[in-house]
């Protein structure tokens, strides 16, 4: 294995507030659920504990609220050797929490989102971030949409300008103007975020040198423009928690790729990670590390 490759990552972090139930409540109902479970999570976090679980250097850029979630989000990024410098903390503003009810017999989610401190994330931090050398000596750089446009315009921008290549994850999806798109080098949409985003074709057009569109059990595809498209089929496995999969996909990509793999042997890796994930409840207690992944599936460049 080459030396640890340096990632920035830029985007969220929550802390997932769990609780299972017989039913979903409708409007106007209260549900008695099971125990509270308290697992960290949001895709920019969980991005970032995929990559140092697999073997990246990683420098975290979120921002974090000044209470008791924040405290222990900023506890579990140290734990996982991430890089906290530039995880930034904002006075009197609560840190992300998503409230999670999940179905006990379907598995079905219904989520509540409460941005907080992720909606306070701007370009002045990722100027700041710049200025103390977080993008310095690094391989990749890994942007998420539960931030604000504008700290995510600086974040691409940022890697573009000092030639590191810039791979978006656009989740959750929202509209991407050409001149964005053009200073990505790899978008990784699910597929209802490539129809939002207006399908392969248009992305492309737009700019987009290279699209990986993950495809759930059926694995992922990769497309560029003038290429015939390349299908790489997901190791078969029973899911139970298809939370995450995504971030672990594309952390799991930006490691491989900043290591030196070539693009198909990344995204066979990034199957092999994402499918491992699946197997295992929660987001973040849930990715797998390096070992596990070629231990299972003697996946290759480990
Ligand atoms: P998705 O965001 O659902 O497209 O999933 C992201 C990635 O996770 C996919 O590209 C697969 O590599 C992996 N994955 C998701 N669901 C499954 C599954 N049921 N079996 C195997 N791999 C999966």
């Amino acid at each position: 294995m080459n030396p640890k490759p340096i990632l920035v990552v830029v985007g969220s972090s929550n802390t997932d507030l769990v609780v299972s139930v017989t039913q979903i409540p409708a409007p106007g109902q209260t549900v008695l659920g099971g125990a509270l479970q308290t697992i960290p999570g949001g895709k920019g976090a969980n991005q970032a504990v995929a990559a140092a679980r697999l073997g990246g250097g990683v420098r975290f850029v979120a921002r974090l609220g000044d209470d008791a979630y924040g405290a222990l989000a900023r506890e579990g990024f140290a734990r996982e050797g991430l890089d906290t410098r530039f995880v930034f903390a904002t006075p009197g503003v609560a840190s992300g929490v998503a409230l999670i009810a999940v179905d006990e017999k379907t598995g079905e989610n219904s989520i509540v989102v409460a941005p907080g401190a992720n909606a306070c994330l701007s370009a002045d931090d990722i100027a700041l971030a710049a200025a103390r050398a977080a993008f310095d000596g690094a391989a990749a750089v890994l942007v998420s949409l539960e931030i604000p446009d504008d700290a995510v315009f600086a974040a691409v921008e940022a890697g573009h300008a000092r030639g590191i290549p810039v791979i978006l994850n656009p989740a959750p999806a929202r509209p991407l103007p050409a001149e964005l798109l053009q200073k990505v080098t790899i978008l990784t949409p699910n597929q209802s975020e490539l129809t939002l985003l207006g399908g392969s074709e248009a992305l492309l057009r737009a700019g987009v040198a290279t699209l990986v569109t993950t495809l759930g059990a059926e694995g992922a595809r990769l497309e560029q423009l003038g290429e015939v498209p390349q299908t790489f089929a997901a190791p078969a496995v029973t899911a139970v928690d298809t939370v995450a999969a995504g971030d672990c996909f594309t952390g799991a990509l930006a490691v491989e790729l900043a290591q030196g793999a070539s693009l198909p042997d990344a995204i066979r890796f990034a199957c092999a990670a994402a499918a491992l994930k699946v197997t295992r409840p929660g987001a973040q207690p849930g990715l797998p590390y390096r070992a596990e992944v070629v231990a299972r599936y003697n996946a290759p460049n480990a």
